[in-house]
């Protein structure tokens, strides 16, 4: 398929962007519309929306812009956009985010679940196997204080074989429903994990072309190194 084209919506940049979230925004040579959604924007239609992770603070501040575009942001879930947000940006996925201190802050719900702040940061890194991509594993560094719940048809994105993930006690890591996806990996998490950003990719046009994508190979050979390099490294 010739000129295929995708747009990429990352909302909130300058308020969640921590350890480096922004590498995720990687591409591999297809043409593709950069959309950076900030405070007052009205959220566009995109292809893939991407979320990074920030302090309490900075997740005050875009829950306010996320809840007012909510209603829009489910019907974008409705339309299968494909969705990444990485632990600030995944528990505003979620009902809401009680912090330790201060006011619940309202979610935008495309994820069934819910994060409440406990008394211990989880610091170090993750690795965890998932039940789609190939090779299985996804790796990262997670700092959070926030404890994600997933109920319903909302499943764990993978199960955890180093590190605290969700809550750090039902050994689940990150979250998927449709199209959604968060995760508490940092790291950048995609160019650590080149199959998954493929795999959202590949989500993204097959959703977009209504029809069956192929990905070209790249040569991820350094990204793998990258890759393996934590896949098992102590927390
Ligand atoms: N402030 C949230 C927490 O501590 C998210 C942190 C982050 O995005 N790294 O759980």
């Amino acid at each position: 398929m010739e000129n295929i084209k995708i747009t990429v919506g990352h909302l909130y940049p300058k308020q969640l962007n921590l350890y480096g979230d922004m590498g995720n925004i990687k591409w591999r040579g297809i043409d593709f519309e950069y959309i950076e959604v900030n405070a007052g924007d009205k959220i566009p239609s995109c292809d893939i929306y991407f979320i990074g992770g920030g302090q309490d603070k900075e997740q005050v501040e875009v829950s306010k812009y996320l809840y007012e575009q909510k209603d829009f942001l489910i019907e974008q879930r409705e339309n299968w956009a494909v969705f990444l947000g990485i632990c600030g940006g995944y528990q505003l996925f979620g009902h809401y985010y009680q912090p330790f201190e201060g006011e619940r802050l309202n979610g935008i719900s495309l994820l069934d679940a819910y994060t409440v702040a406990g008394k211990k940061r989880f610091i170090g890194n993750v690795t965890a196997r998932t039940g789609f991509l190939r090779p299985s594993t996804l790796v990262g560094f997670e700092n959070h204080s926030g404890l994600t719940y997933i109920k319903g048809d909302t499943k764990p994105l993978a199960i955890l074989t180093i590190g605290n993930g969700n809550n750090g006690f039902d050994n689940t890591e990150g979250a998927k429903f449709m199209n959604v996806f968060g995760t508490y990996l940092h790291g950048s998490l995609l160019p650590k994990n080149p199959h998954f950003a493929d795999f959202l990719i590949t989500l993204a046009l097959e959703k977009r072309y209504e029809d069956e994508i192929e990905l070209a190979s790249l040569d991820d050979k350094l990204e793998y190194i990258a890759h393996r390099a934590v896949v098992g490294k102590d927390y």
